[in-house]
This record gives C-alpha cells, sequence and structure tokens, in this order.
C-alpha cells in the first residue's frame, strides 16, 4: 500500500555534492533550509521519531521540519542537553522507550512513527555490550504494541546489514549481500540478532494485526552530528578524529583495528535521511538494503580521510582489537527496481564535510575547554 498522502517521481541517481546549508551551526536555520526529502505529503500529520537525540533521528527531525510538518514529536532516553541535534520547534520529550507505558504515551496521536531508537555504538561498542544491544529489543516490542493498539498509520524500523548470515562476509573480496542473505540466520552476535528478531515483530505485526510496517537495513551511516569519540563512534569518525588528533600533535602514527583489509561501504547521512522517507512512504514490505555499495578497503577509507584532513599518517596495526566481519556491501538492486534511487554521495565528498565537521567540533570543545555532547559513553 503506498502511502495516499505522498506521490514521487523522482528520477534515479543523481550525484550531487553534500549540502553545506544541512550543517549550519544554528538549528533554526538547518529547520530552514529545503528538504532532502520532497513529496506530495500531508503536513499536518503528527510524527514521531523514536531516537531523536541521536545522529540518524537529529537529521530526520530536522527534514520532517523542513517539510513543514506542524506536528514532529522528538523522542529519546537521553537528557535534551545531551542531544545531538535539538529544535524548539518539535515537541521534544525525555522518555524510555524501554517502557511499554512511555511508548504509550510518545504515540499518542501519532500517525506515522519512525524507530530509530536503539542501545549502539560502532563494532567497539557492539562486541563488548551484546546484552545491552539485546535490551533494545524492549523499545521496538513495545512501540509496536502501542501502535497496534492506537491505529498508527504508518511504522518505519532501522535495521541493519548486521543481520546478514556472517559465513558470508568471511572475504574481503564479498559478494553484496542481497536482501534473502538474511537467512538462514547467522547474524551478528547480540545487535544482529536483535535486528532480524524485532524486523520479523514488524512483519508478524503486519500480517497478524494490519501494522503497516516498513524495515530498512541500513549499512554503516557516517557525516556531521554523529559520535566521534567516547566509545560508541564508528571506523569513518574514529579515524577521521584520530587522523585530526595526529595533525594537531605532529604526532603522525595512528593506530588502524584490524589489518586494515577489511571491506566495508559507507552512506553519507542525506542518503540515509532520504532513503529511509522513501521507504516509509513505498510499497515495499519487505526489509530492504539501504546503503552505499561503493566497497572500500579500511586502508582506502583512510586514504579519504588523509586527504580531507589533510595529513599523511604513519599506520599501525592492532590485531587484538574488535574488526568485524571480513567483507560487507549493499546489494542495492532490490532499492533500484522498487524506486529507482540509491544513495548517491560519493566517500570522498562524504567525508569531507564530515571530516571539516569534526575538526570544527573538536576546536571548539578545546577552546571552551568541556567535552562534547558528540564524544559522550
Ligand atoms: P544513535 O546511537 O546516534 O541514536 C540512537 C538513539 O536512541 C540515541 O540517541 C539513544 O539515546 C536513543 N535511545 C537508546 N535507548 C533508548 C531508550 N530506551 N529510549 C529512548 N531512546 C533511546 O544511533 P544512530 O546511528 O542514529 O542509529 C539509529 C538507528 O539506526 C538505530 O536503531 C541503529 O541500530 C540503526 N543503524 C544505524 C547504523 C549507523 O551506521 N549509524 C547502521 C545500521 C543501523
Amino acid at each position: 500500500m503506498t502511502d495516499p498522502d505522498l506521490s514521487t517521481n523522482e528520477t534515479p541517481s543523481d550525484s550531487l555534492k553534500p549540502r553545506t546549508d544541512l550543517i549550519d551551526a544554528d538549528p533554526e536555520a538547518r529547520a530552514k533550509a529545503d528538504p532532502i526529502f520532497e513529496g506530495d505529503i500531508d503536513t499536518s500529520k503528527t510524527v514521531v521519531v523514536c531516537g531523536a537525540g541521536g545522529f540518524i533521528g537529529g537529521h530526520l527531525v530536522a527534514d520532517l521540519l523542513r517539510q513543514g510538518y506542524d506536528q514532529v514529536r522528538a523522542v529519546d532516553i537521553k537528557p535534551p542537553n545531551q542531544w545531538f541535534q535539538k529544535f524548539p520547534q518539535a515537541d521534544n520529550r525525555s522518555l524510555d522507550l524501554r517502557e511499554k507505558e512511555n511508548c504509550y504515551a510518545a504515540l499518542e496521536g501519532a500517525d506515522q512513527v519512525y524507530n530509530l531508537a536503539a542501545d549502539m555504538g560502532g563494532m567497539g561498542f557492539i562486541e563488548n555490550n551484546k546484552a545491552l544491544c539485546m535490551l533494545s529489543v524492549r523499545i521496538n516490542t513495545h512501540l509496536l504494541m502501542a501502535a497496534r493498539d492506537m491505529d498508527i498509520g504508518r511504522y518505519f524500523y532501522s535495521s541493519s546489514a548486521c543481520v546478514y548470515n556472517q559465513e558470508l562476509q568471511s572475504t574481503a573480496d564479498v559478494e553484496p549481500l542481497s536482501e534473502e542473505d538474511a537467512y538462514p540466520a547467522l547474524a551478528e552476535d547480540g545487535y544482529g540478532w536483535e535486528k532480524l528478531f524485532s524486523e520479523r515483530m514488524c512483519r508478524h505485526f503486519r500480517e497478524d494485526f494490519g501494522v503497516t510496517t516498513r524495515v530498512a537495513r541500513y549499512h554503516n551511516v557516517y557525516g556531521p552530528f554523529g559520535t566521534y569519540d567516547g566509545g560508541r563512534e564508528k571506523a569513518p569518525a574514529a579515524l577521521t578524529r584520530k587522523a585530526i588528533e595526529a595533525k594537531l600533535s605532529g604526532d603522525h602514527s595512528i593506530t588502524i583495528w584490524g589489518d586494515g583489509t577489511q571491506t566495508r561501504s559507507f552512506m553519507y547521512i542525506d542518503d540515509c535521511v532520504k532513503g529511509t522517507q522513501r521507504i516509509m512512504h513505498s510499497d515495499i514490505t519487505e526489509p530492504i538494503n539501504l546503503g552505499s555499495d561503493e566497497l572500500v578497503t579500511i586502508n582506502e577509507l583512510v586514504d579519504v580521510i588523509e586527504a580531507a584532513v589533510g595529513v599523511d599518517l604513519e599506520r599501525e596495526y592492532d590485531l587484538t582489537k574488535p574488526q568485524g566481519v571480513d567483507g560487507r556491501n549493499s546489494d542495492n538492486t532490490k532499492i533500484l527496481q522498487e524506486l529507482g534511487w540509491e544513495p548517491p554521495t560519493a566517500l570522498r565528498d562524504g567525508m569531507e564535510v564530515t571530516a571539516e565537521w569534526i575538526e570544527e567540533q573538536m576546536h571548539k570543545c578545546h577552546s571552551l575547554n568541556k567535552k562534547s555532547v558528540f564524544s559522550l559513553p
């Protein structure tokens, strides 16, 4: 069922450079820019973004406000002073969505719900916090129950490429993962199993209770307004921070987790925000990849970061640190078929603005002698 409020007729991939107006330091200006997602939408609907104090959720709230939605409810467990982005025009609420009654309160009167709330982080975090990652199952379960009981129009769940069978990711020269490769199931331990279970709950709530659910499997997302320090950061932000520290200190050696030959693809945040909304308003009932298919080794990612930061690094490899699967890429056949679109931003273009933004934050915190919200544990 396509969202009756929406019709889009976009053409396939335009490889535009990232827009810098979307990362203006002033939240008012960010929320007034032209929207990333353009569709014939009914802006009188109430939209709830769960996990709105985090990286992707903050960008999504900004884009919903840009489209002119009157009622954007932003929910996160963190206290407001720790949100990555916060907009006074939104209805901002601090709630622990593991608790059932908080989910019912969060969804009251809602028409559309985006569930981006999860206890998560990069490889270092998910390898060492499997139980915590699995406890996010409570968030999606209680939100789905509330969506069913309160007759919510549409429900989006943010799954992950970590649901894919690990045996298919044991070489760097990996075949891109297509949607059916999640089964037979052998997901990433902890975090990946929770995602796989939660996406199946979305399916069964759709089949058995008629909740209109949509599920995207995100492949590594990066960009400004994401965490870059403190233990939850992912490879692009962590390596960028290390490269900037190396440049500023004059000691140009950096440590890379693993041997640097492992491969990944990385999606720029604006592509994630656009794809998420296109999937939400589509007919696509089964989980679908949302990721870039530009495959690079971690060493190649470091090359891109060196150019973006303006430093030549001496690389050391720490084989004792978690490095995840050997290779992972997104097969975009299905999203191209369904939407005639795939994430278009080139890694070097996205990393250029990301590195500039991280360096700015590091300078700001250093000069104010304070810790950044983007580097809290
Ligand atoms: P994030 O950690 O920046 O944001 C998640 C937010 O959820 C945080 O602000 C956190 O405080 C909030 N949260 C956690 N527990 C909560 C609770 N009990 N109640 C309310 N809020 C709670 O992560 P992100 O990068 O923005 O990811 C958003 C979603 O996308 C997550 O579900 C994540 O698993 C998924 N995902 C992200 C990536 C990526 O590369 N960033 C890749 C695959 C999937």
